[in-house]
This record gives C-alpha cells, sequence and structure tokens, in this order.
C-alpha cells in the first residue's frame, strides 16, 4: 500500500512517516518545505531504517500532483499540508485561503482524476468553537474566531460536499487537540521558524536559553488555576491515529471524523511544572494578559476514535514534556 503525505517534512507529518514505513506502507511525500526543511525526511529514514519517496511539490502545483499521481500507484492520501499560525491567519487571510483551500481544492481533484478517493486529513479542534466541553463530533461547528480556523471548517465542508456527489470516497476528518512532545530519538519534533507562537515550543526554548522569558498568556479564567485548559496529545499518539484512520479509509467509503485528544485537560500552569520535572529548569515565566481569541478552556470526548478507530492515546503528560526537552536539547539550533 502507497500513500502519498502532503506536508510530510512537517511537525505531525514527519512522525506520521516514521509509523507507516515502520508499519511497512510505501510513503510518497509532497511538501514545497515552506515551513520545514529536506533533512527532516533524512532522518524518518535513518529513525526507521527505511526509504521514502520525496517531491519538492507545492500543493497549489496541479502539473507537480499529476507527476506524482503517474509515476507512483497511490492508495490514499494523508493530507497535512497547510499553512497553520493562527496570529498569522488573521492578518494575511488571503495567503491562508489561497494556500490551505485553494491548495486542497487543487489536490482533491487531482486525486478524483487519478481514481484516489481515499483521504485523511488534518483537522482541528477549532472548528467547535465555542461548543460545551468535551467538544463530540456530532456538535455544530463553524463559529470559528480566526482566517486559520475557517480554512480547517471550510475544507471539512467541502470534502462533505465531495462525498455527497460521489459516494465512493472514502474521508475521514482527524480533528487534533493540542499535538506537544516529539520522536524518542530526538532526532525530529516540533522546529518553527522564528518566536514560536504555541507554548511548548515557547516553553522550551525558554528553558534552554533561546528566549528570555515565558509570558502566560491570562490568569484571571475561571479555571481552577485562572490560566487556560487544553487537551495535550503526544504527536507520535496523533501519528499513529492515522494509521487507524488509514486502515479504517481503506476498506470503507463514506466521511466521518473523529477528535484525536487525551479527553484530558491540563492548564498551562500544569504544562510548566510538568516540563520543570522532566527538564529540571525552572522555568522563568510571568503571568500576563489573555491573548485575544483564546478560548478559556477545551478538550475532546475521544471515545468515538478509541471505538471506531480502536485508536488509544499512550503517553501522559510527563512523556510528553520529557521528549519535547529531549528533541530541544539534541538540537538546540533546530534541523538543518
Ligand atoms: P507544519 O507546518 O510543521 O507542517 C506542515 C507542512 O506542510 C510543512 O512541512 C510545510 O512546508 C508544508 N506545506 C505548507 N503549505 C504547503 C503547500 N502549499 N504545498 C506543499 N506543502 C506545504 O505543521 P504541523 O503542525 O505538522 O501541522 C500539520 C497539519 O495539521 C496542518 O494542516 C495543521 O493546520 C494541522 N493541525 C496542526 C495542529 C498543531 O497544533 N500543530 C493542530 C491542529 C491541526
Ligand atoms: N500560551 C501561553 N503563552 C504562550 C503560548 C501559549 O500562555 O506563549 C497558552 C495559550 O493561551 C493557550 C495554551 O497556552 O491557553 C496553548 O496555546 P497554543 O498556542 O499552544 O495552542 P492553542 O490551544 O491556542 O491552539
Amino acid at each position: 500500500m502507497t500513500i502519498l503525505v502532503t506536508g510530510g517534512a512537517g511537525y505531525i507529518g514527519s512522525h506520521t512517516c516514521v509509523e507507516l514505513l515502520n508499519e511497512g506502507y510505501e510513503v510518497v511525500v509532497a511538501d514545497n518545505y515552506y515551513n520545514s526543511v529536506p533533512a527532516v525526511l533524512d532522518r524518518v529514514e535513518k529513525i526507521t531504517g527505511k526509504t521514502l519517496k520525496r517531491y519538492n511539490c507545492d500543493i497549489r502545483d496541479r502539473n507537480g500532483l499529476k507527476k506524482i499521481f503517474s509515476e507512483n500507484t497511490i492508495d490514499a492520501v494523508i493530507h497535512f499540508a497547510g499553512l497553520k499560525a493562527v496570529g498569522e491567519s488573521t492578518r494575511l487571510p488571503l495567503m491562508y485561503y489561497e494556500n490551505n483551500i485553494s491548495g486542497s481544492v487543487v489536490l482533491f481533484e487531482e486525486m478524483a482524476q487519478a481514481g484516489c478517493k481515499k483521504i485523511v486529513f488534518s483537522s482541528s479542534a477549532t472548528v467547535y468553537g465555542n461548543n460545551p466541553i468535551p467538544y463530540k463530533e456530532d456538535m455544530v461547528t463553524g463559529d470559528v474566531s480566526s482566517p486559520y480556523g475557517r480554512t480547517k471548517h471550510f475544507i471539512e465542508q467541502i470534502l462533505g460536499d465531495v462525498y455527497k456527489s460521489d459516494n465512493e470516497w472514502s474521508i475521514s476528518l482527524l480533528r487534533y487537540f493540542n499535538p506537544i512532545g516529539a520522536h524518542e530519538s530526538g532526532l525530529i519534533g516540533e522546529d518553527p521558524n522564528g518566536i514560536p507562537n504555541n507554548l511548548m515550543p515557547y516553553i522550551s526554548r525558554v528553558a534552554i536559553g533561546k528566549l528570555p522569558q515565558l509570558t502566560v498568556f491570562g490568569g484571571d479564567y475561571d479555571t481552577k488555576d485562572g490560566t487556560c485548559i487544553r487537551d495535550y496529545i503526544h504527536v507520535v499518539d496523533l501519528a499513529k491515529a492515522h494509521l487507524c484512520a488509514v486502515a479504517k479509509i481503506l476498506g470503507t467509503t463514506g466521511i466521518e471524523a473523529y477528535n484525536i485528544g487525551n479527553g484530558k485537560g491540563y492548564s498551562v500552569l500544569d504544562i510548566i511544572t510538568a516540563f520543570e520535572k522532566a527538564s529540571g529548569k525552572k522555568l522563568n515565566y510571568i503571568i500576563g494578559d489573555r491573548r485575544e481569541g483564546d478560548l478559556p478552556a477545551f478538550y475532546a470526548d475521544a471515545s468515538k476514535a478509541n471505538t471506531q478507530l480502536d485508536w488509544h492515546a499512550q503517553y501522559d503528560i510527563d512523556k510528553m514534556c520529557e521528549d519535547t526537552w529531549n528533541f530541544q536539547t539534541k538540537n538546540p539550533d533546530g534541523i538543518k
């Protein structure tokens, strides 16, 4: 079985390539390296002792995709490629709509042309917006606060329409909660360009001395310690969810959404405490203002993925912090 992984050199994509190769899948990666480097794929090969096929391809490049589909028999696609910075999407909405939505449409068209109608799509818990917690898949989605979130919602809707028009499609929408952690080899992990937006890479750069101080965004929320609650999930657990989803779509048709989270909420202060324990470092932080658009608390009801995909998260918050720190210390200057 051959899987095309768009965005396969990125954070979640690279961990998923490792799990796919370990399971014996053939892997073809399409990435334009906008937010990653080809060396990540060398490391995936080093971890697994296997090789993958790679294309420097933008998913908006129709001819580039045609070449991939003509040179390979692709059984299913895992579609990670996209831009993901929430704040940037508010400043540059058209860039986000063009890259994420136009790129996805070109990809789906070329899949249909090639007769490949099986896809796992990287969606996000952000599609739930202001719903009550825990989030469940049958809740109404789309009340989202950023252009980034809207791209995820729109692409889910587009895939819904694609399935309605052609019932041969098999589509899995994975709604990720907050992926953190790294592969335990320390060879791959989250390696954002510039100053990180997300909590975990920010914390680890403060701990290693690359950034002076973490600002906790808000200490006056109506939560147990006043800081926001999120559902953190180890990236390897998340990667494995894609294998469960691929196994499912290879044998069925239809469209289903699944929450991929631990089902547990941790506050920002919980994460700081766990990280200090894992790293043995005292973290320099202050409590600052709330960040615009942040919800006080959300976490998953992951029972649908547990029962229908037979997927279960294995790693706890301590392991997530240990693996993040291991990656950070082994790659103080990132992956070159
Ligand atoms: P990432 O930026 O590390 O990986 C995305 C990859 O896609 C990068 O390698 C980038 O170079 C590539 N890419 C971007 N646009 C492309 C294009 N037009 N053509 C080809 N390649 C392109 O991000 P990630 O954290 O691995 O996220 C993967 C997916 O999961 C994204 O779609 C993201 O929106 C989604 N997601 C991420 C999170 C998270 O917290 N990391 C949460 C929910 C959903
Ligand atoms: N956060 C923080 N300081 C930072 C980055 C994030 O306090 O420098 C908080 C943020 O308010 C949220 C949580 O950490 O409550 C997770 O934020 P992240 O951006 O990682 O993910 P999000 O849940 O926003 O997608």
